[in-house]
């Protein structure tokens, strides 16, 4: 598992951020993925306001309570909504340049840190990661690994609110029947890579998890998992407690 924090010329979505923020527009976020066709990621997106927000992330910054960790804070709008809800966040994420853009919008707790770095301990009553925000856990064999990370930093009574689409309707056969080889690697496990103008990133994991399988791992680690919401399109937000 990566604990690293990213360099500034191998990070394509945070100069696509810096760009956005600088310029009030950027070029294209593209994306590459050995199981999919290249797409791309509308820059604009991630600079969502609340009302921009699909409900499911409303959802989550509405529960939201206490002292409260945003993982992969992006351009910081999670924890701007937050702030002007009155709540205390914290965003973090790998990307220097998106780090920067953070604090420059007014972020007031921006920080460069991995989630997995063991520098990075303190504690919070609410975690948040949005976007598809399993993604960071990378790959399912990262699981043990993610849940001792999380009751490291979760406080008593502490949760976790994370977000995912479910790829199976990827695999959907045109009868509605699934076609998913059980054999093979969990069908979440995506790999990804970005490029945003002459900047190319590295190949990274990224875990789409359905709650299935997400309920599972929570409930082997110690977690209890409800689904506080469905989102339109396979999509869900996810609540992981510690159970005491
Ligand atoms: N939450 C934002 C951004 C989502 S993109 C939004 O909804 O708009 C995912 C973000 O997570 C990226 O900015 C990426 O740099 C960051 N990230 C990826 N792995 C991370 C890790 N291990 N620790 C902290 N941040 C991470």
């Amino acid at each position: 598992m990566n604990i690293a924090t990213l360099a500034k010329d191998k990070d394509p979505m945070g100069a696509a951020i810096h760009d956005y923020f600088t310029k009030g527009r950027a070029g294209k976020l593209q994306v590459f993925s050995s199981q999919f066709d290249e797409d791309e990621i509308p820059v604009k997106t991630l600079f969502r306001s609340m009302s921009d927000m699909p409900l499911l992330e409303q959802k989550a910054l509405q529960l939201a309570t206490g002292k409260i960790l945003d993982v992969g804070g992006g351009s910081g709008c999670h924890t701007l909504a937050l702030q002007e809800m009155g709540k205390d966040a914290c965003a973090i994420d790998i990307s220097p340049l998106s780090v920067e853009a953070m604090k420059a919008r007014g972020v007031k707790d921006a920080r460069l840190a991995n989630l997995f770095a063991p520098t990075f301990t303190e504690t919070f009553d609410t975690v948040l990661m949005l976007m598809n925000g399993s993604g960071i856990i990378g790959k399912l064999s990262n699981m043990p690994q993610f849940f001792i990370k999380m009751k490291q930093l979760l406080n008593p009574g502490g949760a976790i609110f994370l977000d995912s689409s479910d790829l199976k309707y990827l695999f959907e056969d045109e009868d509605g029947s699934f076609l998913i080889d059980l054999a093979g690697d969990y069908y979440g496990e995506i790999d990804f890579q970005m490029k945003y103008k002459h900047v190319e990133g590295d190949t990274f994991d990224w875990l789409y998890i359905d709650f299935q399988t997400l309920s599972l791992y929570a409930a082997e680690y110690g977690f209890e998992a409800e689904q506080i919401e469905e989102g339109e399109h396979y999509n869900y937000l996810a609540k992981l407690t510690l159970k005491a």
